[in-house]
């Protein structure tokens, strides 16, 4: 977890482990209806999902930053305790939309509060990563029994009552919220040789997506096998390699003794 200070640039640029978004639009159907360019379908928005998506299928993972600019500027977005709730919930859903479903010990969120802002002191009981244990349907968040309103773009019930609150001059904690997709970790009681590949996911949008340098590309179904091919020869190309290092140390020895032979006995 990074600290955050109000307007700062943070020294990180968007890479192949690294995306910053202004908004906390989690899945597809958040995004609002303006995002859509008419007669196109266009977005001048893209859902959070794809740069996580992207993260989980190239195996090495990275971490969404959101309430940051393009440009890398803290912003910051103002949340309430429900809202950091919804957040959760929502991420949880997401989730488990992916096919496969992705699992707990993947990915872990953080709500960093921000510098500069009246409320970044004192509220620091939500800071720390943790591993996110909020089930959408059978545990509804402590604090209150009403269940979050998840994909869709109108306002769930959390985010009014927050808006009322800013609208009567109630100022509200900023946090970044970083998501972190944390990289495939093969089986450790597998053999050496056994090839094991970090599974590729599909979106909530039946689409998968591989992490490039800056940008999250949509693959087609041809360039998913490439992309699986290409892992497979990677793999079984080190796994030759080994084979003939052990070929010629074995041929070696074997000479070795052939030569020595007579001397042994
Ligand atoms: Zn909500």
């Amino acid at each position: 977890m990074m600290s955050y200070k109000l307007g700062s640039v943070l020294p990180l640029e968007e890479d192949s482990l690294h995306e910053f978004k202004g908004h906390r639009n989690l899945a597809v159907e958040e995004l609002p209806r303006w995002a859509f360019i008419p007669g196109t379908n266009r977005r001048s928005r893209t859902p959070v999902s794809r740069a996580l998506n992207g993260f989980l299928n190239t195996g090495g993972g990275g971490t969404v930053y959101l309430g940051v600019t393009d440009e890398g500027v803290v912003k910051g977005l103002y949340l309430n305790q429900d809202q950091i709730d919804h957040v959760r919930v929502s991420l949880a859903d997401l989730m488990s939309r992916y096919c496969p479903r992705v699992s707990r010990s993947r990915y872990k969120v953080a709500f960093c509060p921000v510098e500069g802002t009246r409320y970044a002191r004192s509220h620091l009981n939500d800071s720390g990563y943790s591993s996110d244990s909020v089930e959408p349907t059978s545990s509804p968040p402590s604090k209150q029994t009403k269940a979050h309103v998840l994909r869709t773009s109108t306002y769930c019930w959390c985010d009014r009552a927050a808006l009322a609150l800013y609208n009567q001059g109630v100022q509200l904690p900023i946090y970044v919220i970083e998501i972190r997709i944390l990289p495939f970790v093969p089986n450790p009681s597998a053999h050496e040789d056994t090839l094991q590949l970090a599974p590729v996911y599909q979106n909530e949008e039946g689409t998968s997506f591989l992490r490039k340098t800056a940008s999250n590309k949509s693959m087609k179904y041809q360039e998913i096998a490439e992309f699986t091919r290409l892992q497979a020869r990677n793999h079984f190309e080190k796994v030759l390699r080994r084979q003939r290092s052990m070929l010629v140390m074995y041929q070696n020895l074997y000479t070795s003794l052939l030569l020595s032979g007579p001397n042994i006995s």
